[in-house]
């Protein structure tokens, strides 16, 4: 039985391998760091999972799985353990997995041989937190993929997303827990429309904060509606 995970946008959590090492901004309050950390464990280390690795394998029915929400799946230090995560992807089609990495330069050298025009089960994504970070999104339009999304989580600024060719979907979320950066909902009003000007599926995942308000960190209905887009269609950019 797989545990259902208490990410919104997705069925399935799914860790070969654990540990990461901080990038960017939105790394500042890294959940996992938090997490290992408790537990007297160095975050920076990044070890293969000795209990999870096969687990998707044991799934019989399909779900949607966030790959590595402990690491990023493109991490050199997991170099010489991808291979083999790529098979059990490969070995489950029915599932759909959602791949979402701050280290998009390593995409293209690290996808399996037989990758093409990508993956039906597999939709990739970039974390861009402020402005800056739109590059990641850039990188991401020129990699193959049927499925491309971007996550704005922890959204912490206001985001002109620009063209939003190839992108089929965008998450926006506030950061929660113990110092969170507090989040202007404007930023993810401004997010949205674009979203829906362009034809983009929206998630509105959560207002962030340190206090749950209907189940999720700070609340998420914005404008008096969630916003639960998935994406509908896959297409692969020219
Ligand atoms: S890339 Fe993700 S897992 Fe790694 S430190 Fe940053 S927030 Fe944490």
């Amino acid at each position: 039985m797989a545990e259902k995970s208490l990410i919104e946008w997705t069925d399935a959590t799914w860790n070969p391998w654990h540990g990461c090492i901080k990038v960017s901004p939105g790394c500042k309050h890294c959940y996992m760091y938090r997490g290992k950390l408790r537990y007297g464990k160095d975050p920076r280390i990044v070890s293969r999972s000795r209990t999870t690795f096969y687990d998707p394998l044991g799934w019989n029915k399909p779900r949607h799985i966030f790959a590595c929400s402990w690491s990023d799946w493109f991490i050199e230090e997991a170099d010489q353990w991808r291979d083999e995560a790529w098979e059990v992807i490969r070995s489950t089609p029915h599932h759909t997995y959602q791949i979402l990495t701050k280290r998009p330069d390593r995409v293209i050298p690290n996808l399996p041989h037989d990758w093409n025009g990508g993956w039906q089960n597999v939709w990739l994504g970039v974390s861009i937190e402020t402005q800056n970070y739109l590059f990641r999104k850039e990188i991401l339009r020129s990699i193959s993929s049927m499925t491309r999304f971007i996550s704005a989580e922890p959204l912490l600024g206001p985001i002109d997303l620009q063209s939003l060719d190839g992108i089929h979907w965008v998450i926006t979320g506030g950061e929660s827990g113990p110092g969170a950066r507090p989040m202007n909902l404007d930023w993810v009003r401004s997010i949205r429309d674009q979203c829906l000007k362009h034809g983009v599926a929206f998630f509105h995942k959560q207002h962030g904060g340190t206090k749950m308000t209907d189940g999720t960190w700070g609340g998420r209905l914005l404008d008096n509606q969630q916003w639960n887009a998935m994406p509908q269609t896959s297409s692969i950019l020219e």
